[in-house]
């Protein structure tokens, strides 16, 4: 027994080092990796130049606090305005962090219009993690059930639906922000299409309203782009990073453009360990590695090959619902609850996720080889058809 807190059902397994797409546990037997430890190790393990980039960091300095400037943060925030074309980034350590500077700067913007109760639309199925406020905007009562009271002031449309979004925007005039994940991962691998993206893009225009986007799970080129709402060509006003940002050390980041940006000044917001010199380091050398090694290309491309793979080996299979994602944020829905596959797969040397009971949810690595995809193909689609009984 452990004295560890009862947050997870853990499986039982420990992994002792890793390589590549492969991670070892204690007894020597190797696991491919199609999950990274849900989205977060982009360059996979052990990676040569991310090692060397944390190593060298930690021999300079680990910390130093907001209390002074941090070269590395400043050339970080450069790195990611210049990618998204955002204006201004602050640094935490999480997602439910950056995404709770995101619904307070949603409010303060509120509040400078002279809106009392800002409202912020949020959508269903969503995630944007565990905090009060990011638990109240999450599309899941499981979650939240035994936490109640909730954060006040947002309300829930269905995912994608434009005319709901728009019928709010008649009737609440409390309405600052619209929050969503262009890619939901939590709740099953949905996709908001280039023409929804555009539609709300123009709602908010209209309104004058901030785009909140998201991107913990699907941004830093996972989906094939840098930023998921970069493939239908629009930008929000914020949007948050985290997850596969530090490619395994912890940092997170919430970004602003246009009439987001300026609207926090010193003592409205802080994070002691955000963007310290450790956790910037390892997102600049991801960054740059994912740039010189053409990941995201590689992402594209890795993703197709998984997708056409999975629907030639299950073809015929009458359970498989949908195989869908972008990149290599790949979901395959079956008709019933399939958490035991988690498991088998497990046994098999793979590691999977599932979410949302019945989808398969793969999130490999960007440095996924072909090789790779082929093998995860070989262990997983014979699983699922077991599981089908086909
Ligand atoms: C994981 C996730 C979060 C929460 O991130 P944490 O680092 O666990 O706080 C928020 N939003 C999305 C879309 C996520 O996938």
């Amino acid at each position: 027994m452990s004295h560890i807190m009862n947050t997870y059902a853990r499986l039982p397994v420990a992994f002792s080092h890793g390589e590549g797409s492969w991670l070892f546990d204690e007894t020597g037997k190797r696991y491919l990796d199609a999950l990274s430890g849900i989205a977060v190790s982009t360059l996979g393990h052990n990676h040569p130049r991310l090692v060397r980039a944390i190593a060298q960091q930690a021999a300079c300095v680990l910390h130093t606090s907001n209390l002074y400037r941090i070269p590395l943060q400043e050339e970080l925030s450069d790195r990611l305005a210049g990618l998204s074309g955002m204006d201004e980034v602050f640094f935490c350590n999480s997602g439910c962090e950056a995404n709770e500077a995101a619904i307070k700067l949603a409010r303060m913007f509120g509040h400078r219009k002279g809106v009392e109760v800002p409202t912020v639309i949020v959508m269903e199925n969503a995630f944007h993690g565990r905090t009060m406020a990011t638990l109240s905007a999450t599309g899941n009562r499981k979650a939240q059930a035994g936490f109640e009271p909730l954060v006040a002031g947002f309300v829930r449309v269905p995912y994608k639906d434009i005319e709901a979004i728009r019928r709010i925007g008649e009737h609440n005039g409390s309405v600052v922000a619209v929050m969503l994940e262009m890619v939901q991962g939590e709740g099953g691998i949905n996709i908001a299409d280039e023409t929804f993206q555009r539609e709300l893009r123009a709602v908010c225009d209209e309104r004058e309203w901030l785009m909140i986007c998201d991107e913990v799970q699907c941004g830093i080129g996972r989906t094939g782009h840098w930023f998921g709402f970069q493939r239908a060509g629009v930008k929000p006003d914020v949007m948050t990073l985290a997850k596969g940002l530090g490619s395994g050390v912890p940092i997170g980041a919430c970004l602003t453009s246009g009439r987001a940006a300026g609207l926090f000044g010193p003592g409205n917001h802080g994070s002691t360990f955000g963007g310290n010199p450790l956790a910037c380091a390892a997102a600049l050398e991801t960054l740059a590695t994912i740039e010189d090694d053409g990941l995201m290309v590689n992402a594209e491309k890795i993703g197709e090959s998984i997708k056409t793979g999975l629907r030639e080996a299950l073809a015929g299979c009458v359970g498989v619902v949908d195989i869908r994602g972008r990149g290599l944020m790949i979901g395959i829905e079956l008709d019933r609850p399939c958490g035991v596959l988690v498991g088998q797969a497990l046994e098999t040397g793979l590691l999977i996720n599932v979410t949302a009971e019945r989808v398969v949810r793969l999130l490999p690595p960007l440095t996924f080889s072909e090789q790779d995809a082929q093998k995860l193909v070989a262990l997983l689609a014979p699983l699922i058809r077991k599981l089908l009984d086909q």
